[in-house]
């Protein structure tokens, strides 16, 4: 018999569960947006192809109109920290190479704090991010911070109502589990040329200034950029399916299926949604044959028919390559 204490455990327990956040956004990182900020100033300056994206092409035009009211000195002492970065730090990938992601990871740590004598970063960095703080909290802090705050009230509204719809859509596809305190979402101005990445140590970060993360498309890249921390396990059981065969698991596969499972998880709770990978036209960018595949083999498992691991299977085999192509 259910004692009244029991029923209060009982409530209790169901109010702590439908409270467990999904997400937790990240607003107010000064140095995380100033780095993020240099970081694709200093591509730009690179001249790196991926400076015209969409989600960074306006950060010179932001860059500007800021530099327009600095004095020489002011502008001199900002142009060297992007010129430090160009030549250095925006070379690299944020995702890929080291030692963006830790130090990335430890500027988000940093938060709001007036310097980063505690945080663990190469020498010449710090100095850098510490001599231009001052004029970037001053002409250019204000609007980023406006521009994140607005972008968590919208994507935070979104998450309220349809977040545990697309969680149990993608968690019973991919039978994986999220964890129970959420991913956090470190929200900054600028990004990278993809407006939104998912790297080592539970690192996301998504641009607040970005249209193509704003709205549903926010909404399905802050569940893209969470299901990319499966990649490990959802490659080994590719590769797995693959090895029975003697083949190799198509390039990009487990990214497909990211962008194929999250925009019909956010489709599911909004007809009208148009998935990013169509929006963006990533399927375009060679990826035509694994979107046939995942039509054929994965979309039938994700309306409800088969098992996940028949489905996998079926979608290597589509895919899979070669191991050793003839010359
Ligand atoms: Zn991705």
């Amino acid at each position: 018999m259910l004692t009244p204490t029991c029923l209060l455990t009982i409530s209790l327990l169901a109010q702590s569960a439908t409270a467990a956040p999904i997400f937790r956004f990240e607003t107010g990182e000064f140095w995380l947006n100033l780095h993020h900020f240099l970081y694709v100033l200093g591509r730009a300056e690179a001249k790196t192809t991926d400076s015209a994206r969409q989600a960074v092409a306006g950060a010179p035009a932001d860059e500007a109109s800021g530099l327009a009211g600095l004095t020489d000195d002011e502008r001199t002492r900002w142009r060297e920290a992007v010129h430090f970065y160009a030549s250095g730090l925006s070379r690299k990938d944020l995702i890929f190479d080291d030692p963006l992601p830790a130090e990335t990871s430890a500027l988000a740590d940093a938060r709001d704090a007036p310097t980063l004598a505690a945080a663990n970063l190469d020498g010449a960095l710090r100095t850098t991010l510490e001599r231009v703080a001052p004029l970037y909290r001053r002409v250019w802090w204000p609007a980023h911070r406006a521009a994140n705050n607005a972008w968590q009230t919208s994507t935070q509204a979104l998450v309220d109502r349809y977040g545990r719809a697309v969680l149990a859509f993608i968690t019973r596809a991919y039978m994986m589990e999220w964890p129970a305190g959420g991913y956090p979402v470190h929200v900054a101005a600028y990004a990278n040329w993809a407006g939104a990445y998912s790297t080592s140590g539970n690192l996301l970060v998504v641009s607040s200034l970005d249209p193509g993360t704003n709205g549903a498309e926010g909404l399905e890249t802050v569940f893209h950029e969470g299901m990319h921390q499966w990649d490990t396990p959802v490659n080994d059981l590719l590769w797995a399916h693959a090895d029975a065969i003697g083949k190799r698991v198509a390039p990009n596969l487990s990214h497909a299926m990211i962008f194929f499972t999250a925009g019909e998880a956010v489709r599911h709770v909004l007809p009208d949604h148009v998935p990013s990978a169509e929006a963006l036209g990533v399927w375009g960018r060679g990826w035509t044959r694994l979107r046939a595949a995942l039509e054929e083999t994965w979309k039938p498992y994700l309306d409800g028919r088969g098992t996940r691991d028949a489905a996998l299977d079926a979608l290597v085999k589509l895919t899979a390559i070669e191991k050793s192509r003839p010359r």
